[in-house]
Protein backbone atom coordinates (compact mmCIF):
# COMPACT_ATOMS: atom_id res chain seq x y z
CA UNK A 1 0.00 0.00 0.00
CA UNK A 2 0.88 3.33 -0.27
CA UNK A 3 1.78 5.95 2.69
CA UNK A 4 -0.55 8.72 3.13
CA UNK A 5 2.00 11.00 4.02
CA UNK A 6 2.46 14.35 2.33
CA UNK A 7 5.84 15.22 0.76
CA UNK A 8 7.49 18.51 1.58
CA UNK A 9 11.37 19.18 0.33
CA UNK A 10 13.84 19.37 3.50
CA UNK A 11 15.24 23.10 1.88
CA UNK A 12 17.40 25.99 3.87
CA UNK A 13 14.93 28.25 2.60
CA UNK A 14 12.48 26.30 4.85
CA UNK A 15 14.63 26.23 7.80
CA UNK A 16 15.43 30.27 7.26
CA UNK A 17 11.70 31.30 6.88
CA UNK A 18 11.19 28.23 10.14
CA UNK A 19 13.58 30.70 12.24
CA UNK A 20 12.37 33.88 11.08
CA UNK A 21 8.97 32.94 12.04
CA UNK A 22 9.23 30.77 15.14
CA UNK A 23 12.63 32.16 16.56
CA UNK A 24 12.73 36.27 15.52
CA UNK A 25 13.95 37.00 19.15
CA UNK A 26 17.47 34.21 18.98
CA UNK A 27 19.81 36.09 18.09
CA UNK A 28 23.55 36.31 15.88
CA UNK A 29 26.34 37.82 17.75
CA UNK A 30 30.12 38.27 16.38
CA UNK A 31 32.65 39.58 18.78
CA UNK A 32 34.21 43.08 17.42
CA UNK A 33 37.40 42.95 19.59
CA UNK A 34 36.05 44.72 22.26
CA UNK A 35 32.34 43.93 22.28
CA UNK A 36 29.30 42.05 20.80
CA UNK A 37 27.80 42.99 17.42
CA UNK A 38 24.45 41.67 17.93
CA UNK A 39 21.57 40.68 15.28
CA UNK A 40 17.94 38.96 15.83
CA UNK A 41 17.11 35.96 13.92
CA UNK A 42 14.69 38.66 12.23
CA UNK A 43 17.14 40.83 11.37
CA UNK A 44 19.23 38.27 9.75
CA UNK A 45 16.20 37.39 8.14
CA UNK A 46 15.55 40.59 6.39
CA UNK A 47 19.26 40.89 5.70
CA UNK A 48 18.71 37.28 3.99
CA UNK A 49 16.14 38.50 1.75
CA UNK A 50 17.70 41.42 0.68
CA UNK A 51 21.33 39.65 0.30
CA UNK A 52 19.51 37.46 -1.91
CA UNK A 53 17.37 40.42 -4.10
CA UNK A 54 21.34 42.02 -4.28
CA UNK A 55 22.60 38.71 -5.79
CA UNK A 56 19.87 38.34 -8.12
CA UNK A 57 20.88 41.28 -9.60
CA UNK A 58 24.44 41.08 -9.88
CA UNK A 59 23.38 38.21 -12.04
CA UNK A 60 23.47 34.88 -9.60
CA UNK A 61 20.98 32.50 -10.30
CA UNK A 62 19.67 28.37 -9.64
CA UNK A 63 23.18 26.90 -9.02
CA UNK A 64 25.59 29.78 -9.31
CA UNK A 65 28.70 29.33 -6.71
CA UNK A 66 28.55 32.23 -4.59
CA UNK A 67 32.35 32.04 -2.92
CA UNK A 68 32.76 33.11 0.89
CA UNK A 69 36.55 34.61 1.77
CA UNK A 70 35.22 35.35 5.53
CA UNK A 71 35.62 34.73 9.31
CA UNK A 72 32.63 33.70 11.33
CA UNK A 73 30.63 36.09 11.62
CA UNK A 74 26.25 37.46 11.47
CA UNK A 75 27.56 38.34 7.98
CA UNK A 76 28.93 34.66 7.22
CA UNK A 77 25.35 33.64 8.75
CA UNK A 78 23.34 35.63 6.62
CA UNK A 79 25.20 34.07 3.38
CA UNK A 80 24.69 30.65 4.86
CA UNK A 81 21.33 31.33 5.05
CA UNK A 82 20.82 33.21 2.07
CA UNK A 83 22.71 32.05 -0.44
CA UNK A 84 20.91 28.00 -0.89
CA UNK A 85 17.26 29.64 0.13
CA UNK A 86 17.72 31.41 -3.39
CA UNK A 87 19.25 28.40 -5.33
CA UNK A 88 22.80 28.94 -5.60
CA UNK A 89 25.46 27.23 -3.80
CA UNK A 90 27.37 28.71 -0.73
CA UNK A 91 31.28 27.81 -1.15
CA UNK A 92 33.22 28.37 1.55
CA UNK A 93 37.24 29.23 0.80
CA UNK A 94 39.17 28.21 3.83
CA UNK A 95 41.28 31.68 4.29
CA UNK A 96 44.64 29.51 5.30
CA UNK A 97 45.17 27.73 2.11
CA UNK A 98 48.06 28.22 -0.23
CA UNK A 99 47.51 30.51 -2.90
CA UNK A 100 48.07 27.91 -5.26
CA UNK A 101 45.24 25.90 -3.58
CA UNK A 102 42.66 28.57 -3.06
CA UNK A 103 43.59 29.90 -6.87
CA UNK A 104 43.53 25.82 -7.76
CA UNK A 105 39.87 25.45 -6.02
CA UNK A 106 38.33 29.15 -7.25
CA UNK A 107 38.94 27.55 -10.46
CA UNK A 108 37.78 24.34 -10.02
CA UNK A 109 34.26 25.52 -8.48
CA UNK A 110 34.13 28.32 -11.50
CA UNK A 111 32.92 30.69 -8.35
CA UNK A 112 31.41 33.84 -9.74
CA UNK A 113 31.05 36.37 -6.84
CA UNK A 114 33.49 36.33 -3.78
CA UNK A 115 32.66 37.85 -0.75
CA UNK A 116 35.66 38.70 1.58
CA UNK A 117 36.26 40.18 5.19
CA UNK A 118 38.51 43.68 4.67
CA UNK A 119 40.60 42.42 7.20
CA UNK A 120 41.43 39.71 4.72
CA UNK A 121 41.62 41.22 1.08
CA UNK A 122 44.44 41.74 0.56
CA UNK A 123 45.21 37.79 0.38
CA UNK A 124 42.67 37.67 -1.96
CA UNK A 125 43.51 40.08 -3.79
CA UNK A 126 46.26 38.01 -4.95
CA UNK A 127 44.01 35.06 -6.03
CA UNK A 128 41.25 36.79 -7.87
CA UNK A 129 43.39 37.99 -10.97
CA UNK A 130 43.90 34.14 -11.81
CA UNK A 131 40.34 32.88 -11.38
CA UNK A 132 38.44 34.11 -14.06
CA UNK A 133 35.14 33.18 -13.33
CA UNK A 134 34.95 35.73 -10.32
CA UNK A 135 32.92 39.07 -11.57
CA UNK A 136 31.92 40.41 -8.35
CA UNK A 137 33.58 40.84 -5.01
CA UNK A 138 32.18 42.02 -1.92
CA UNK A 139 33.63 43.74 1.06
CA UNK A 140 32.26 43.33 4.25
CA UNK A 141 33.28 44.63 7.56
CA UNK A 142 35.45 47.29 6.02
CA UNK A 143 35.51 49.82 2.83
CA UNK A 144 35.59 48.71 -0.23
CA UNK A 145 38.47 50.12 -1.61
CA UNK A 146 40.13 47.63 1.22
CA UNK A 147 40.09 45.00 -2.66
CA UNK A 148 41.39 46.91 -6.07
CA UNK A 149 38.97 45.66 -8.43
CA UNK A 150 41.43 43.60 -11.46
CA UNK A 151 40.26 44.33 -15.32
CA UNK A 152 36.41 42.58 -15.94
CA UNK A 153 35.58 42.53 -11.75
CA UNK A 154 33.45 44.95 -9.82
CA UNK A 155 33.65 45.40 -6.55
CA UNK A 156 30.74 46.38 -3.68
CA UNK A 157 30.47 46.80 -0.06
CA UNK A 158 28.20 44.85 1.76
CA UNK A 159 26.23 47.79 3.08
CA UNK A 160 25.92 49.64 -0.18
CA UNK A 161 24.74 45.79 -2.00
CA UNK A 162 22.23 45.22 0.37
CA UNK A 163 21.22 49.15 0.75
CA UNK A 164 17.05 49.52 -0.40
CA UNK A 165 16.93 46.01 -0.98
CA UNK A 166 13.46 44.71 0.07
CA UNK A 167 13.18 42.22 2.83
CA UNK A 168 11.07 39.59 1.07
CA UNK A 169 12.33 37.61 -1.40
CA UNK A 170 10.20 34.56 -3.36
CA UNK A 171 12.33 31.56 -2.34
CA UNK A 172 12.26 29.06 -5.80
CA UNK A 173 10.77 25.86 -5.25
CA UNK A 174 14.03 23.58 -5.09
CA UNK A 175 14.32 20.08 -4.98
CA UNK A 176 15.82 19.00 -2.50
CA UNK A 177 18.47 16.74 -3.93
CA UNK A 178 19.77 20.37 -5.42
CA UNK A 179 23.21 21.72 -4.60
CA UNK A 180 23.02 23.94 -1.62
CA UNK A 181 26.76 24.07 -0.47
CA UNK A 182 30.42 23.05 -1.24
CA UNK A 183 33.41 22.80 0.94
CA UNK A 184 36.76 21.75 -0.16
CA UNK A 185 38.84 18.84 1.73
CA UNK A 186 42.15 20.55 2.81
CA UNK A 187 43.72 18.42 0.79
CA UNK A 188 46.58 16.61 3.17
CA UNK A 189 47.72 14.82 -0.30
CA UNK A 190 47.15 15.65 -3.69
CA UNK A 191 44.23 18.45 -4.87
CA UNK A 192 41.91 19.40 -2.48
CA UNK A 193 38.40 17.55 -3.21
CA UNK A 194 34.71 19.25 -3.30
CA UNK A 195 32.53 17.96 -1.36
CA UNK A 196 28.86 19.36 -2.40
CA UNK A 197 26.16 19.38 0.37
CA UNK A 198 22.42 19.44 -0.85
CA UNK A 199 19.78 20.68 0.81
CA UNK A 200 18.42 17.58 1.81
CA UNK A 201 21.64 16.76 3.51
CA UNK A 202 22.43 19.40 5.29
CA UNK A 203 18.05 19.49 6.38
CA UNK A 204 18.98 15.89 7.94
CA UNK A 205 22.34 16.48 9.36
CA UNK A 206 20.82 19.67 11.53
CA UNK A 207 18.45 17.04 12.85
CA UNK A 208 21.64 15.17 14.24
CA UNK A 209 23.34 18.35 15.43
CA UNK A 210 20.18 19.19 17.90
CA UNK A 211 19.39 15.91 18.69
CA UNK A 212 20.31 14.39 22.66
CA UNK A 213 22.02 11.78 20.56
CA UNK A 214 24.05 14.37 19.03
CA UNK A 215 25.22 17.72 19.69
CA UNK A 216 21.94 18.13 21.51
CA UNK A 217 22.06 21.90 20.64
CA UNK A 218 18.68 23.89 21.69
CA UNK A 219 16.76 26.57 21.58
CA UNK A 220 17.89 26.95 25.45
CA UNK A 221 21.84 26.81 23.95
CA UNK A 222 24.31 30.08 23.34
CA UNK A 223 26.90 28.64 21.19
CA UNK A 224 30.27 29.79 20.67
CA UNK A 225 31.07 28.97 17.50
CA UNK A 226 35.22 28.79 17.29
CA UNK A 227 35.00 25.85 14.59
CA UNK A 228 35.24 28.27 11.33
CA UNK A 229 32.73 28.61 8.95
CA UNK A 230 34.84 27.30 6.32
CA UNK A 231 35.83 23.64 8.57
CA UNK A 232 32.96 21.90 7.40
CA UNK A 233 30.47 24.26 7.53
CA UNK A 234 31.18 25.01 11.54
CA UNK A 235 30.11 21.26 12.18
CA UNK A 236 26.20 22.28 10.70
CA UNK A 237 25.83 25.22 13.50
CA UNK A 238 24.34 27.58 11.31
CA UNK A 239 21.58 25.33 10.25
CA UNK A 240 21.15 23.96 13.31
CA UNK A 241 20.34 27.00 14.55
CA UNK A 242 17.55 27.92 12.09
CA UNK A 243 16.03 24.78 12.96
CA UNK A 244 16.19 24.55 16.74
CA UNK A 245 16.19 28.67 17.29
CA UNK A 246 19.31 28.78 19.39
CA UNK A 247 21.60 31.82 19.65
CA UNK A 248 24.68 31.73 18.19
CA UNK A 249 28.49 33.36 19.11
CA UNK A 250 30.57 34.24 16.66
CA UNK A 251 34.45 35.00 17.41
CA UNK A 252 35.37 36.66 13.83
CA UNK A 253 39.12 36.45 13.67
CA UNK A 254 39.82 36.84 17.44
CA UNK A 255 40.77 33.17 17.63
CA UNK A 256 43.39 32.66 20.45
CA UNK A 257 42.65 31.84 23.95
CA UNK A 258 42.60 35.85 25.77
CA UNK A 259 39.86 36.38 23.47
CA UNK A 260 37.93 33.65 23.36
CA UNK A 261 38.16 33.54 27.30
CA UNK A 262 36.88 36.96 27.16
CA UNK A 263 34.14 36.53 25.12
CA UNK A 264 33.17 33.61 27.48
CA UNK A 265 33.02 35.76 30.27
CA UNK A 266 31.26 38.48 28.60
CA UNK A 267 28.30 36.00 27.28
CA UNK A 268 28.55 33.17 28.97
CA UNK A 269 27.84 30.66 26.05
CA UNK A 270 26.20 27.03 27.24
CA UNK A 271 28.11 25.64 24.43
CA UNK A 272 31.06 25.96 22.20
CA UNK A 273 32.93 23.84 19.70
CA UNK A 274 36.43 23.30 18.22
CA UNK A 275 39.33 21.16 17.68
CA UNK A 276 41.52 19.96 20.29
CA UNK A 277 44.45 22.76 20.35
CA UNK A 278 42.02 25.76 20.46
CA UNK A 279 41.06 23.90 23.54
CA UNK A 280 44.67 22.84 24.97
CA UNK A 281 45.57 26.44 24.67
CA UNK A 282 42.52 27.57 26.46
CA UNK A 283 43.09 25.15 29.64
CA UNK A 284 46.97 26.82 29.10
CA UNK A 285 45.67 30.00 29.77
CA UNK A 286 43.19 29.15 31.91
CA UNK A 287 45.55 27.63 34.48
CA UNK A 288 47.69 30.75 34.36
CA UNK A 289 44.54 32.29 35.19
CA UNK A 290 42.00 30.79 36.38
CA UNK A 291 38.11 31.89 35.14
CA UNK A 292 34.82 30.41 35.66
CA UNK A 293 33.74 28.71 32.21
CA UNK A 294 31.26 26.12 33.65
CA UNK A 295 28.70 28.19 31.73
CA UNK A 296 29.05 26.04 29.23
CA UNK A 297 27.21 23.14 30.10
CA UNK A 298 28.85 20.79 27.40
CA UNK A 299 32.30 21.71 24.99
CA UNK A 300 32.20 19.66 21.72
CA UNK A 301 35.42 18.61 20.33
CA UNK A 302 36.41 16.51 17.20
CA UNK A 303 38.79 17.01 14.08
CA UNK A 304 41.73 15.13 15.57
CA UNK A 305 41.49 12.82 19.02
CA UNK A 306 40.72 14.39 22.18
CA UNK A 307 43.59 13.09 24.68
CA UNK A 308 42.02 11.74 27.98
CA UNK A 309 43.80 14.18 30.10
CA UNK A 310 42.27 16.44 28.66
CA UNK A 311 38.50 15.75 29.09
CA UNK A 312 39.52 15.50 32.79
CA UNK A 313 41.16 19.35 33.08
CA UNK A 314 37.57 20.37 31.25
CA UNK A 315 35.82 18.07 33.83
CA UNK A 316 37.88 19.96 36.69
CA UNK A 317 37.00 23.03 35.26
CA UNK A 318 33.11 22.07 34.91
CA UNK A 319 32.67 22.30 31.26
CA UNK A 320 32.35 18.71 30.30
CA UNK A 321 33.77 17.54 26.61
CA UNK A 322 31.65 15.66 24.61
CA UNK A 323 33.90 13.72 22.20
CA UNK A 324 33.12 13.67 18.45
CA UNK A 325 34.52 12.60 14.93
CA UNK A 326 33.48 13.64 11.76
CA UNK A 327 35.04 14.63 7.94
CA UNK A 328 34.37 17.48 5.33
CA UNK A 329 32.98 14.46 3.37
CA UNK A 330 30.26 13.44 7.01
CA UNK A 331 28.90 16.60 7.21
CA UNK A 332 30.86 16.59 9.07
CA UNK A 333 29.04 14.75 11.71
CA UNK A 334 29.60 11.21 12.35
CA UNK A 335 29.67 9.85 15.79
CA UNK A 336 29.15 11.06 19.14
CA UNK A 337 30.67 9.70 22.63
CA UNK A 338 27.47 9.62 24.62
CA UNK A 339 27.42 7.52 27.44
CA UNK A 340 25.25 4.20 27.34
CA UNK A 341 22.41 3.94 29.77
CA UNK A 342 22.97 2.49 32.89
CA UNK A 343 26.42 3.45 33.20
CA UNK A 344 26.93 5.51 36.44
CA UNK A 345 30.09 4.34 37.46
CA UNK A 346 32.63 7.29 36.79
CA UNK A 347 35.53 5.11 35.34
CA UNK A 348 33.53 3.21 32.84
CA UNK A 349 31.83 6.07 31.98
CA UNK A 350 34.75 7.92 31.44
CA UNK A 351 35.86 4.41 29.07
CA UNK A 352 32.96 5.69 27.14
CA UNK A 353 33.66 9.48 26.94
CA UNK A 354 37.06 9.14 25.51
CA UNK A 355 35.88 6.78 22.27
CA UNK A 356 34.86 8.53 19.01
CA UNK A 357 31.71 7.72 20.15
CA UNK A 358 28.31 5.49 18.34
CA UNK A 359 26.62 6.53 14.91
CA UNK A 360 23.54 8.26 14.29
CA UNK A 361 20.76 6.03 12.88
CA UNK A 362 20.87 7.04 9.80
CA UNK A 363 24.57 7.00 9.42
CA UNK A 364 26.47 3.29 8.27
CA UNK A 365 29.41 2.48 10.08
CA UNK A 366 31.84 -0.40 9.41
CA UNK A 367 35.57 -1.11 9.59
CA UNK A 368 37.22 -3.70 6.41
CA UNK A 369 40.62 -5.53 6.17
CA UNK A 370 42.67 -4.69 3.74
CA UNK A 371 41.56 -7.35 1.45
CA UNK A 372 38.10 -5.71 1.49
CA UNK A 373 36.73 -7.81 3.72
CA UNK A 374 33.67 -6.67 7.14
CA UNK A 375 35.29 -7.12 10.30
CA UNK A 376 33.58 -8.36 13.54
CA UNK A 377 32.17 -5.18 15.97
CA UNK A 378 34.27 -7.11 18.62
CA UNK A 379 36.34 -3.70 20.17
CA UNK A 380 39.37 -5.97 19.10
CA UNK A 381 39.58 -6.13 14.89
CA UNK A 382 40.65 -2.77 13.63
CA UNK A 383 40.39 -2.13 9.71
CA UNK A 384 39.45 0.81 8.09
CA UNK A 385 36.63 2.49 8.93
CA UNK A 386 34.33 2.92 5.98
CA UNK A 387 30.71 4.87 6.48
CA UNK A 388 27.32 5.24 3.80
CA UNK A 389 24.43 7.27 4.65
CA UNK A 390 22.10 10.65 3.39
CA UNK A 391 24.48 12.73 4.63
CA UNK A 392 27.90 10.92 3.42
CA UNK A 393 29.27 11.93 0.20
CA UNK A 394 29.16 9.34 -2.55
CA UNK A 395 31.58 11.28 -4.79
CA UNK A 396 33.66 14.40 -4.90
CA UNK A 397 32.76 17.18 -7.23
CA UNK A 398 33.95 17.86 -10.73
CA UNK A 399 32.48 19.94 -13.11
CA UNK A 400 33.07 16.80 -15.91
CA UNK A 401 30.81 15.11 -13.15
CA UNK A 402 31.07 14.28 -10.08
CA UNK A 403 33.39 10.99 -9.33
CA UNK A 404 33.64 7.81 -7.07
CA UNK A 405 37.25 6.78 -7.37
CA UNK A 406 37.38 3.49 -6.70
CA UNK A 407 40.39 4.83 -4.28
CA UNK A 408 37.82 6.77 -1.94
CA UNK A 409 34.43 4.51 -2.37
CA UNK A 410 34.01 1.07 -2.05
CA UNK A 411 30.64 -0.45 -3.59
CA UNK A 412 28.69 2.94 -1.80
CA UNK A 413 31.08 2.99 1.50
CA UNK A 414 32.98 6.11 1.99
CA UNK A 415 36.32 5.01 2.93
CA UNK A 416 37.53 7.33 5.50
CA UNK A 417 41.67 6.88 5.41
CA UNK A 418 40.80 6.13 9.29
CA UNK A 419 41.74 3.11 11.15
CA UNK A 420 39.05 1.95 14.01
CA UNK A 421 37.78 -0.79 16.06
CA UNK A 422 34.43 -0.75 16.92
CA UNK A 423 32.84 -2.41 20.38
CA UNK A 424 29.96 -4.95 20.18
CA UNK A 425 27.43 -1.64 21.58
CA UNK A 426 28.69 0.28 19.22
CA UNK A 427 31.50 2.35 20.27
CA UNK A 428 34.18 3.42 17.44
CA UNK A 429 37.87 4.40 18.34
CA UNK A 430 39.76 5.56 16.12
CA UNK A 431 43.22 3.66 16.45
CA UNK A 432 45.23 6.47 13.52
CA UNK A 433 44.51 7.28 10.37
CA UNK A 434 45.66 5.13 7.74
CA UNK A 435 48.95 6.95 6.57
CA UNK A 436 50.00 7.75 10.37
CA UNK A 437 50.10 4.04 11.84
CA UNK A 438 54.03 3.63 12.51
CA UNK A 439 54.96 0.43 11.58
CA UNK A 440 58.28 -1.08 13.73
CA UNK A 441 59.72 -4.15 13.61
CA UNK A 442 56.35 -5.95 12.40
CA UNK A 443 54.50 -4.59 15.02
CA UNK A 444 51.88 -1.15 14.78
CA UNK A 445 51.94 1.61 17.37
CA UNK A 446 49.15 3.68 17.19
CA UNK A 447 50.73 7.54 16.85
CA UNK A 448 47.30 8.81 18.44
CA UNK A 449 47.70 6.24 21.27
CA UNK A 450 51.48 7.57 21.71
CA UNK A 451 50.39 11.08 21.61
CA UNK A 452 47.42 11.23 24.08
CA UNK A 453 49.33 9.48 26.35
CA UNK A 454 52.16 11.84 26.23
CA UNK A 455 49.89 14.98 26.17
CA UNK A 456 48.76 13.27 29.77
CA UNK A 457 52.16 14.82 30.79
CA UNK A 458 51.86 17.79 33.26
CA UNK A 459 54.62 19.73 31.35
CA UNK A 460 53.66 19.37 27.87
CA UNK A 461 51.38 21.74 26.24
CA UNK A 462 50.88 20.12 23.25
CA UNK A 463 52.73 16.84 21.10
CA UNK A 464 52.50 14.96 17.81
CA UNK A 465 53.94 12.08 17.21
CA UNK A 466 55.31 10.59 13.72
CA UNK A 467 56.74 7.33 12.30
CA UNK A 468 60.29 7.95 10.95
CA UNK A 469 62.93 5.70 8.96
CA UNK A 470 64.85 3.67 10.92
CA UNK A 471 67.63 1.02 9.52
CA UNK A 472 66.92 -1.57 11.78
CA UNK A 473 62.67 -1.66 12.49
CA UNK A 474 61.89 0.13 9.42
CA UNK A 475 59.79 2.84 11.61
CA UNK A 476 60.14 4.06 15.14
CA UNK A 477 58.09 7.05 16.34
CA UNK A 478 59.61 10.31 16.87
CA UNK A 479 58.05 13.11 19.41
CA UNK A 480 57.69 16.71 18.68
CA UNK A 481 56.53 18.34 22.08
CA UNK A 482 55.88 21.58 23.28
CA UNK A 483 56.78 22.13 27.17
CA UNK A 484 54.93 24.42 29.45
CA UNK A 485 57.22 27.60 30.62
CA UNK A 486 59.55 27.21 33.36
CA UNK A 487 59.23 23.30 32.54
CA UNK A 488 62.72 21.36 33.27
CA UNK A 489 61.72 18.35 31.68
CA UNK A 490 64.50 16.57 29.48
CA UNK A 491 64.35 13.49 26.93
CA UNK A 492 65.73 11.02 29.65
CA UNK A 493 63.31 12.53 32.21
CA UNK A 494 59.68 12.14 29.28
CA UNK A 495 61.04 8.87 28.14
CA UNK A 496 60.75 7.56 32.07
CA UNK A 497 57.86 8.43 32.45
CA UNK A 498 56.27 7.38 29.33
CA UNK A 499 58.15 3.97 29.89
CA UNK A 500 55.89 3.40 33.14
CA UNK A 501 52.72 4.22 30.60
CA UNK A 502 53.01 2.38 27.70
CA UNK A 503 55.17 -1.13 26.65
CA UNK A 504 58.69 -0.32 26.72
CA UNK A 505 58.98 -1.27 22.69
CA UNK A 506 56.80 1.68 22.15
CA UNK A 507 58.88 4.09 23.73
CA UNK A 508 60.16 6.61 21.77
CA UNK A 509 64.23 7.57 21.36
CA UNK A 510 63.97 10.31 19.54
CA UNK A 511 62.39 13.93 20.74
CA UNK A 512 62.87 17.27 19.86
CA UNK A 513 61.30 19.93 22.87
CA UNK A 514 60.35 23.06 19.85
CA UNK A 515 58.77 26.19 20.23
CA UNK A 516 55.41 24.73 18.43
CA UNK A 517 54.02 21.86 16.57
CA UNK A 518 52.72 23.16 13.11
CA UNK A 519 49.15 23.05 12.20
CA UNK A 520 47.31 23.04 9.28
CA UNK A 521 44.41 25.02 8.20
CA UNK A 522 42.15 24.41 10.18
CA UNK A 523 44.24 23.91 13.23
CA UNK A 524 45.24 20.34 13.31
CA UNK A 525 48.66 18.78 13.91
CA UNK A 526 50.27 18.97 10.42
CA UNK A 527 52.32 15.68 10.67
CA UNK A 528 52.99 16.38 6.79
CA UNK A 529 54.73 19.45 8.04
CA UNK A 530 56.80 17.76 10.65
CA UNK A 531 57.72 14.61 8.15
CA UNK A 532 59.25 17.44 6.05
CA UNK A 533 61.07 19.30 8.77
CA UNK A 534 62.72 16.19 10.15
CA UNK A 535 63.38 14.58 6.78
CA UNK A 536 65.10 18.20 6.20
CA UNK A 537 67.25 17.82 9.76
CA UNK A 538 65.24 20.87 11.29
CA UNK A 539 64.94 18.65 14.58
CA UNK A 540 68.52 17.22 14.79
P1 LIG B 1 41.47 17.04 7.12
O1 LIG B 1 41.61 15.70 6.47
O2 LIG B 1 42.10 18.13 6.40
O3 LIG B 1 41.86 17.02 8.59
P2 LIG B 1 38.73 16.96 7.92
O4 LIG B 1 38.50 18.05 8.90
O5 LIG B 1 37.63 16.58 7.04
O6 LIG B 1 39.93 17.37 7.06
O7 LIG B 1 39.28 15.74 8.75
C1 LIG B 1 38.70 14.49 8.86
C2 LIG B 1 39.62 13.59 9.62
O8 LIG B 1 39.92 14.14 10.90
C3 LIG B 1 39.06 12.24 9.93
O9 LIG B 1 39.16 11.38 8.82
C4 LIG B 1 39.95 11.79 11.09
O10 LIG B 1 41.20 11.32 10.64
C5 LIG B 1 40.18 13.09 11.82
N1 LIG B 1 39.27 13.19 12.96
C6 LIG B 1 38.13 13.89 13.03
N2 LIG B 1 37.57 13.77 14.25
C7 LIG B 1 38.38 12.97 14.97
C8 LIG B 1 38.36 12.45 16.29
N3 LIG B 1 37.41 12.76 17.15
N4 LIG B 1 39.36 11.62 16.66
C9 LIG B 1 40.35 11.29 15.81
N5 LIG B 1 40.43 11.77 14.56
C10 LIG B 1 39.46 12.58 14.14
Amino acid sequence: IQSTMQEGALTISSLLEHSRKFYPESTVSTWTGSELRTASFAEIGDQSARLANALSKLGIGIGDRVATFMWNNNEHQTLYAAVPSMGAVLHTLNLRLSPEQAIYIMNHAEDKVVFVDASVAPLLQNYVPEAPSVKDVVVVNGPKDAFTAPEGVTVHSWDELLEGESTQYEWPELDERAAAAMCYTSGTTGDPKGVVYSHRSIYLHSFQVISTAGMALSNADTSLVIVPMFHAMSWGMPYAALMCGASLIHPDRFLQPEPLLTIMKEARPTMAAAVPTIWSGVSALLEAAPQDISHLREVVVGGSAVPPSMITKFDEYGAPIVHAWGMTETSPLGSVARVPAGVDDEDKAFAYRVTQGRFPAPVNARIVDADGNVLPNDGEASGELEVAGPWITGAYYSPEGNVSDPAKFDDGWLRTGDVATISPDGYMTIVDRTKDIIKTGGEWISSVDLENVIAGHPDILECTVIGVPDPKWDERPFVLAVVKEGSTLDVAGARAWLQERVPRWQVPERWTFGEEVPKTSVGKFDKKRVRQHYAEGLYE
